[in-house]
């Protein structure tokens, strides 16, 4: 070996020792308790999957396995948190409803101290009733309460003495998938998407937990779809459809199989206007697959440069809210009531260090940005979509203006009404 590889070998030793460890910038003195807990929820069996219509048959079987992963966090009042993160389409909402329901009895676990977050995969199973589907799309529905009840009450039953810390990092494969509507109409890429000069949130927050000086758990969240892979991937010419995780799910694999003992966790942030690239099949010899564990790996780095880097405390108290506010559409027929949305809104606490706004729905980046923006202060702020709840997008008030995909027909004031229920929350947990 030369001196330069020896010098080399020796600075990536020392910064993974120093990740792997608690840093000496976190307060060791509050002790929360923490306990994780995760379970396969691959299908036992083929059955449709979820996110493109345009698949002709069931899967073929699978590239990878999914999860679910639930962490447990107590602080040092006895309040706890349970979040739940899997590698599905979305959080249906009777899911949520019936997995509240048995916590609440099982764990006394009130529904704004649960968060559920779908990674928003789009290689996993469709389970929702369909036409003809409906024994399989039930049997997976069982099997899937089983499990995240199995592995909340795993979580909770391992509670035990960590310590949490925080750190972030950028990672910048997500561009804004929409068009460029500022370009005037007759420029000629007023019509091409994506935008790489659209707005993206490439930031990587990373929650860290500490069980005695290992590292037990890292909840570390991207604003992204989880779409790299196509409808089809081809093997040898033949369609076959396979369940992944997609990004995220490699992203989490990558964590786990370099670190012995972690549980990568995946929270989907504000993402519904931004997609992985490259993906599908937009360069001749790259598969969509590679592209997937590309991104995965990209993004796991951008999780171990956070952790290497500026590692800040969070501390307690733990302090949630839950509430839905109610979404109104444009009304299509003036004598007839437009259907409303009843919107999950859900803001947690971890003392002055850490603030979590948990959006229902496809939430498009810039409520992200402008959440961060209005609740700056001492607290580090995420804001997670995909979570509690799943049924179309959420445009801002722009993203409605412009139009397009991500733009169902909402009242105007669609921004100002969920903005205004984050700042409620929040502002209630501060007093
Ligand atoms: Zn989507």
């Amino acid at each position: 070996m030369n001196a330069m590889k020896r010098i080399g070998l020796l600075v990536v030793g020392l910064v993974l020792g120093a990740s792997q460890s608690l840093a000496a910038s976190v307060d060791t003195n509050y002790i929360w308790k923490a306990g994780v807990a995760s379970a396969i929820i691959t299908p036992q069996t083929n059955m449709w999957m979820s996110g493109y219509a345009a698949r002709k048959s069931p899967s073929h079987g699978k590239a990878q396995d999914l999860f679910a992963k639930a962490l447990a966090l107590e602080d040092e009042n006895g309040t706890r948190l349970v979040i739940v993160t899997m590698d599905i389409i979305g959080v249906r909402p009777w899911l949520r409803q019936f997995v509240e329901k048995q916590v609440a009895e099982r764990h006394k676990l009130p529904p704004q101290c649960l968060l559920m977050n779908a990674s928003h995969t789009h290689c996993g199973p469709e389970y929702r009733e369909m036409k003809g589907g409906e024994q399989n799309t039930g049997h997976y529905t069982a099997f899937l309460q089983e499990r995240l009840l199995r592995i909340i009450g795993e979580a909770i039953a391992n509670l035990a003495p960590a310590r949490l810390s925080q750190a972030h990092a950028r990672c910048g494969f997500a561009m804004n998938r929409r068009l460029n509507y500022a370009l005037p109409k007759n420029d000629p890429n007023a019509k091409k998407a994506p935008n790489p000069d659209g707005p993206v949130d490439h930031n990587v927050p990373v929650l860290m937990v500490h069980v005695n000086t290992n590292l037990c758990a890292a909840l570390f969240s991207y604003a992204c779809h989880n779409t790299t892979l196509s409808s089809v991937s081809m093997t040898n010419n033949v369609p076959r459809y396979e369940f992944t995780g997609d990004y995220a799910g490699y992203a989490q694999e990558t964590l786990q199989a370099g670190r012995p003992g972690l549980t990568a966790m995946f929270l989907q942030g504000c993402g519904a206007d931004q997609n992985p690239y490259p993906r599908h099949y937009m360069i001749p010899y790259v598969k969509p697959l590679e592209f997937a564990q590309q991104h995965g790996r990209t993004l796991a780095y951008a999780v171990e440069a956070a952790m290497a880097t500026h590692v800040r405390s969070v501390r307690g108290p733990l302090r949630s809210a839950f509430e839905y506010v109610t979404l109104e559409r444009e009304k299509k027929d003036p004598k007839k009531d437009a259907p409303s949305r009843q919107y999950p809104v859900q803001v947690i606490r971890l003392g002055d260090d850490l603030t979590l706004v948990a959006l229902g729905n496809e939430v498009v980046v810039d409520y992200s940005l402008r959440l961060k923006r209005d609740l700056a202060g001492k607290a580090v702020v995420w804001v997670a979509g995909y979570s509690n709840d799943y049924g179309g997008y959420i445009p801002s008030l722009r993203v409605l203006k412009e139009g397009g995909y991500e733009a169902p027909n909402y009242t105007p004031d669609i921004e100002d009404r969920i903005v205004g229920k984050v700042r409620e929350l929040h502002d209630r947990l501060n007093r």
